[in-house]
């Protein structure tokens, strides 16, 4: 079976170790293997009957179809490794998928040829070889680059790297990704810099980042993102969705769809999403060679309510997610590296004290007990903060690993020793 093939071995003979080992068969192996059994040459003049690319889709080009089979080799690997993760979880949800064309493909060298030397966008095309139905031609596509895109184009350390077919169901279009490679010093180094200055970020619903930077034990720096009434704005559009749905009992398609909402809300979210996690890049850069802490993702889990609440609360915690990836990827552009700090007591425990604390809010003008509240109130020290930026202190504490309230033994990171 095909699945075999792709877990094959490949005895080679190591220098190193002085005898002949064994190792699993490379990509590239893969790729000259399928070849040779879906396409006629005069090397292998009779393909599998069945599999007879050259008959199917004849005059196309070479590099499409090699671009192809790496692609589909890269991820029927990736999912049956997926797959054995799952299967050794024992999990009964989230059995991987299929992987199916619809994945976008990657297109290499050969397959098509971009020139962004002209200084005019609109003179700016791809040239692609397409498939007409009968035959293969190059045609022109026009170029759209983000100015960010650009910047980066300009400069030498940044490589751009294949582009990605993503097709859409009225249009195509290529993503061209591009890496830099990026030199950071060990965290575990620089933890013992008495200078270090490490940049707090507390990810939550309203204050969608609250941000603290530490340095010589002290705060230096507060900033509250807000995010400007968008879950206010968000569940009124569910809500509106949850509605439709409601009055046709299934989800509705055609005119009345809510495709269109839908999309507006995942583009308000994108855009909040880039905007925050610009404002914590822009932070981090005014104070070079820090480092970023993030908390570990811990999905905010709310039952109950309307189901446009429960929808909300979902987009709400997909936006904290996309804030994270977006503000570490834009951190480590400038050599900036991001710790995943542990979330446990952040939100319960004094900043200042490390007593367990109360959190509070007002209820038509009265402070009352409250679950999630918005003010963290300490009884041992009276130490009184809004609860955002209580957690966000202690996340440099967590990094630091002074927490007082640090879940004492059985850490699995600190094994008992072996007898
Ligand atoms: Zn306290």
């Amino acid at each position: 079976m095909l699945t075999d093939k792709l877990d094959e071995k490949v005895s080679y003979y190591s220098k190193k170790q002085q005898e002949m080992r064994e190792r699993k068969i490379s990509a590239h192996e893969l790729l000259t293997w399928a070849e040779a059994v879906t396409c006629a040459t005069t090397q292998h003049p009779h393909p599998w009957a069945a599999w007879n690319f050259s008959q199917h889709f004849p005059q196309m080009p070479f590099e499409y179809r090699r671009s192809l089979i790496k692609d589909a080799i890269g991820k029927a690997r990736s999912y049956l490794s997926n797959l054995a993760h799952w299967q050794k979880a024992g999990k009964k949800q989230g059995k991987p998928g299929l992987p199916g064309a619809s994945n976008h493909p990657t297109l290499y060298e050969g397959t098509l040829r971009l020139d962004l030397s002209e200084s005019s966008t609109r003179d700016r095309f791809v040239r692609l070889k397409v498939y007409t139905g009968q035959t293969w031609e190059w045609h022109n596509y026009p170029v759209r680059a983000s100015r960010y895109f650009e910047q980066r184009l300009r400069d030498a350390s940044w490589e751009k790297q294949s582009p990605r077919l993503v097709l859409r169901k009225r249009s195509a279009e290529l993503h061209f990704a591009q890496t830099r490679e990026i030199q950071a010093k060990k965290v575990v180094e620089r933890k013992q810099g008495p200078d270090l200055v490490t940049v707090g970020v507390d990810l939550n619903v309203k204050n969608l980042a609250v941000i603290t930077v530490r340095q010589h034990d002290k705060i230096i720096q507060t900033v509250f993102l807000t995010d400007h009434g968008l879950d206010q704005a968000r569940y009124r559009h569910l809500k509106r969705i949850a509605k439709k749905q409601h009055l046709s009992g299934k989800p509705v398609t055609g005119e009345d769809s809510n495709q269109e909402l839908w999309r507006h809300v995942r583009r308000m979210n994108e855009d909040a999403a880039h905007k925050v996690a610009r404002q914590i890049a822009r932070v981090c850069a005014s104070y070079p060679g820090c480092v970023l802490l993030f908390e570990r993702l811990r999905t905010i889990k709310r039952r109950g309510g309307s189901k446009s609440r429960r929808l909300n609360r979902k987009q709400a915690n997909q936006l904290r997610g996309k804030i994270n990836q977006y503000a570490k990827d834009k951190a480590y552009e400038q050599g900036i590296v991001t710790i995943e700090v542990n979330p446990h007591g952040t939100s319960h425990y004094c900043s200042h004290c490390g007593a367990k604390g109360e959190r509070f809010s007002s209820r038509g003008g009265v402070w009352m007990k409250a679950k999630g509240g918005k003010v963290f109130r300490c009884p041992r020290c009276h130490y009184e903060a809004n609860a955002d930026h209580n957690a966000s202190k202690n996340m440099h504490l967590s990094f630091y690993q002074k927490w007082h309230w640090q879940r004492k033994a059985k850490a699995p990171s600190r094994a008992a020793p072996s007898g």
